[in-house]
């Protein structure tokens, strides 16, 4: 695993979660590779079985038991076994190394899929909780090329993908989240990491970008960036403490997302008059469709988002679904909600604090105090608010109840840091690389480091 505060001198490998224990796999499915990517063995319990090109392994769990079907049948208690390359091309190419199928993508958000992904390098599987548990060993610059595809088309421009994967680098050896620590994982897959379809959609220009940038980091006061990143940060970026913890990061606080000054904007964001008329318009920031024409932006973003408005939404929730919502995320006993207060925003408008008034089942009235973005969005909608800088509007009938409630938002994701969308607006506009990078953490530098 990588380690915090540590920068490394030459290419690290990395682990990366695949099928994770929570998504709870019993049988997992592998397809070899036809013998155009090189042959492959399988490790079991201290022995090598060489693997057939175009073969199928199967693991199926059964109780403490994990058989393995391949050209013959293996049972093993191990805890690990791994599939991995004799010989490879040192080349990685489009849809290369082994097919595994039904992967979850967007684990617990309403863009949840499944994807068959084929991996390169070293595949490994173990037996966690009573579930299978399957993760990617790879080189470093293995695994950016595969991210820079993975989370943006790689129609993208230049400056656009070499500034994806120099964020991805940084990020991930900066190793302050590492949110899967205990697993041993440097990262999973998904929306909760870096999204990583390994070579699924790996084109020639993403293998180049990351190339361009082999080994080059953001730093910030000799120290590898946490270069955090969002969708889109809806015209502002926010500040780290507005979204995590109560500590100042230099490098991640609120900037706006554009370089001409605003004309009828008043700012602070954190200002509720503010914020209105700033959310309810579309200022002419990178990420707004001043920049980025929102009919392209499907052809740039990755396969899995295809709703194309992110800088400004509006999402209607029945008051039958926020009960019900609220209910089951805060194991409360909320009848109906009566009212929804914000009561303190950051820096890009996005909601540090807010209060939700109901009334229980019983008719008493009670409030309930919700303080953190994830929360926030997840508790309110069902499927997820995009973010967590809107404003509501309750709509009636003919009864003092609200029949439901009308988010208006700005933005997707927790907007600090790098923003996706901004960076594509950058790099259409002709800024390179290192301007996009230095707009987004102001004050950092690049270096090589291997
Ligand atoms: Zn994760
Ligand atoms: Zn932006």
């Amino acid at each position: 695993m990588l380690k915090k505060d540590y920068i490394p001198d030459k290419e690290p490998f990395v682990t990366i979660g695949i099928i994770m224990p929570e998504d709870q796999a019993k049988s997992i499915t592998i397809n070899m590779p036809s013998d155009t990517s090189g042959k492959y063995e399988i490790r079991i319990d201290d022995h090598e079985y060489p693997l057939n090109n175009n073969s199928v392994i199967e693991f199926i769990l059964k109780g403490e038991i994990t058989e393995v079907h391949f050209n013959k049948l293996i049972k093993t208690t191990n805890k690990t076994i791994s599939v991995s390359p004799v010989s490879q091309k040192k080349e990685l190419l489009p849809k290369s190394g082994l097919l595994v199928k039904n992967v979850i993508s967007g684990r617990d958000f309403h863009w949840k899929k499944h994807l068959d992904v084929y991996l390169p390098d070293t595949v490994e599987i173990s037996m966690i909780d009573n579930s299978l548990f399957l993760y990617n060993k790879l080189p470093l610059e293995h695994y950016l090329m595969c991210v820079a595809t993975s989370e943006m088309n790689a129609a993208c421009p230049d400056a656009l993908i070499q500034s994806q994967t120099i964020v991805a680098r940084s990020w991930l050896l900066a190793a302050v989240e590492q949110k899967h620590k205990d697993l041993g994982l440097d990262s999973c897959n998904d929306d909760c990491c870096q999204r990583y379809q390994g070579t699924t959609h790996l084109t020639k220009q993403s293998v180049k970008g990351s190339s361009e940038t082999a080994g080059l980091v953001a730093l910030y006061d000799n120290k590898i960036c946490d270069t955090r990143y969002s969708k889109s940060c809806g015209g502002m970026t926010e500040s780290f403490d507005t979204i995590w913890e109560k500590k100042k990061v230099p490098y991640l606080k609120v900037i706006p997302d554009y370089t001409e000054k605003q004309k009828g904007f008043n700012m602070p964001l954190s200002d509720e008059t503010n914020f209105k008329k700033w959310v309810e318009t579309v200022p002419d920031a990178f990420c707004s469709s001043h920049s980025v024409n929102e009919k392209d932006l499907i052809q740039y973003l990755g396969t899995v988002d295809e709703n194309s408005k992110y800088f400004r939404w509006q999402q209607y929730v029945s008051q039958e679904d926020i009960t019900e919502n609220l209910n089951k995320h805060h194991h409360i006993n909320a009848g109906s909600v009566i009212k929804i207060t914000i009561l303190e925003r950051g820096g890009s408008g996005r909601i540090k604090y807010l209060s939700v008034s109901y009334s229980d089942k019983n008719g008493n009235e009670k409030q309930l105090i919700l303080n953190k973005d994830f929360i926030i969005r997840q508790s309110l909608d069902k499927s997820f608010l995009y973010s967590s800088a809107f404003i509501v509007n309750p709509h009636y009938d003919n009864n003092e109840i609200p029949k439901g409630f009308m988010f208006t938002g700005a933005g997707w994701g927790h907007g600090v840091g790098y923003c996706q969308i901004g960076a594509l607006g950058m790099a259409l506009k002709g800024y390179s690389a290192e301007e996009i990078i230095k707009h987004y953490f102001p004050g950092s530098e690049l270096k090589k480091i291997y």
